[in-house]
């Protein structure tokens, strides 16, 4: 073993070194790709160490330097130290997590993550957690706690008889709900197309005064889903405003906070995340802001009883360990599963509260920085109030062409250019660039060669 994994050692430390100086982004040539990586499954197994090198090899140029400093796609968030150390050991241990007696190092990590991050964002000390893969479980997981606690409201037992003949619920979310609401939604036999979406401002913020109206008529069972941290705007729905409209109704609220919620560890923007506190049901991800590595979500939830009703296994063979000790099955989708109580509790650790504040506030100011450096030029627009970490730039033709053909064409350039490498959205009709900025290892200096190189993707001089 010791070769072996000194070796891959060697080969990750490598990697990690070349992150800050290479380039983010290169252009693959798929078919290549399969060939030299794949081929045929050979017929006799080979020395694992053959194996190990052989991946790297034919892999190197096909990796994205998402873990680096100067990649602002989607919201990505790279690898704390501790962390990434912990995922190996997490890996190496091999522990299966779904209850106390296969794992009580497995169960005492999610429970002591629990403490800790409920305690980090000033949130209800009883509310249970779930660690999943990521937001989209997590918000799945949430919305069928609530599918639960609305109809049994209504004396409906929908994991005994699902939704067949049972009492309509409600279902509202934001015209600007992230993509992974309505998936969860569709899953839980909640349907699409009959959900009724509030109108946003021109922040992509959830109305509070739509809602209202939206309400007027309703009775019955409610969900309510609010995000905390719009992907395109980074701005953050009024959920001060819009909780005791939804208690009003008997409602449940949901908060998709997947990045957002994080917020709440900085005195200086926990202003955003203001009402967070009066939800049912909260989804952050680990593998976004706090810089856990992939797969880490969370889900948090008020109603104990029912986010257990809605995940739990009732299966004979599982033997429950008691009322004492945490069963990480009873919280989330999944039965057999990796121990992520491992590296969320390793990040919170190594970081401390003062760490993740300093990299949330480092993170919000180098994306004013960005936006500041960008807009000096004429041509630049800065699409949105930046009041987190995101910016959304959008490009003025020097003539003829529309902005929104000039836009898409920066954005191929500078993904190609591999300076830096950020995503193109549509907001509000406008095509944009979009750039996130989440990363623990970003400095300066990166924020500024990265708003050189658009600058000069788009214009040729900078
Ligand atoms: C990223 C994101 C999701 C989906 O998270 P995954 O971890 O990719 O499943 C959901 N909601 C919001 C607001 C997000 O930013």
């Amino acid at each position: 073993m010791k070769p072996l994994l000194q070796k891959t050692c060697d080969i990750a430390v490598d990697f990690l070194e070349s992150l800050p100086g290479r380039e983010v982004g290169r252009p693959v040539d798929y078919s290549t790709l399969l060939a030299t990586m794949g081929g045929n499954l050979p017929q006799n197994g080979e020395d694992p160490l053959h194996v190990i090198e052989h991946l790297a090899k034919t892999t190197a140029s096909a990796l994205v330097a998402s873990p680096g400093p100067r990649y602002f796609g989607f919201v990505i968030g790279g690898s704390v130290p501790a962390a990434l150390a912990v995922d190996w050991l997490t890996s190496t241990w091999d522990q299966n997590a779904v209850l106390f007696v296969s794992s009580p190092a497995a169960a005492a990590a999610e429970e002591i993550s629990r403490r800790w991050v409920l305690n980090l964002l000033g949130l209800p000390v009883e509310m249970t957690a779930g660690f999943t893969t990521g937001a989209t479980m997590a918000n799945f997981t949430a919305l069928a706690a609530a599918r639960h606690a609305m109809l049994k409201q209504v004396n409906w037992d929908v994991e005994e008889h699902g939704l067949f003949n049972a009492p309509e619920i409600a279902v509202i979310t934001s015209a600007e709900s992230h993509v992974t609401i309505f998936a969860s939604l569709q899953m839980l036999g909640l349907g699409r197309s009959r959900i009724i979406k509030i109108a946003t401002d021109g922040q992509g913020r959830m109305r509070p005064d739509a809602l209202r109206h939206a309400l007027a008529d309703l009775r019955g069972p409610l969900i309510v889903c609010a995000q905390a941290g719009n992907v395109n705007t980074g701005a953050f729905d009024p959920v001060d405003e819009i909780a005791p409209i939804v208690r009003d109704h008997g409602g449940w609220l949901h908060v998709d906070g997947a990045f957002g919620a994080w917020a709440a560890v900085s005195p200086r923007y926990c202003h955003l995340t203001r009402g967070m506190e009066l939800a049912d049901s909260i989804t952050l991800d680990s593998h976004k802001w706090l810089n856990v590595p992939y797969d880490s979500g969370l889900v948090l939830v008020r109603n104990a009883e029912a986010h257990h009703q809605a995940m739990t296994l009732n299966a004979p063979y599982y033997v429950v360990s008691n009322d004492v000790a945490r069963d990480n099955t009873d919280w989330v989708p999944e039965s057999s599963r990796r121990a992520r109580g491992f590296t969320v509790y390793a990040a919170l650790r190594s970081l401390g509260r003062s760490g993740v504040t300093s990299m949330v506030e480092r993170c919000c100011q180098f994306a004013q920085r960005m936006a500041d450096r960008l807009s000096q030029h004429p041509r630049v627009q800065i699409l949105n109030e930046v009041v987190l970490n995101q910016v959304l730039v959008r490009f003025q033709p020097p003539s003829g062409t529309s902005s929104d053909a000039f836009t898409a064409d920066v954005i191929r350039r500078v993904q190609e250019d591999g300076t830096c490498w950020a995503g193109g959205t549509t907001w509000h009709e406008m095509r944009a660039l979009r750039i996130a900025v989440s990363n623990w290892s970003t400095t300066e200096a990166d924020i500024d060669s990265s708003a050189d190189a658009i600058l000069r993707c788009a214009f040729g001089q900078c």
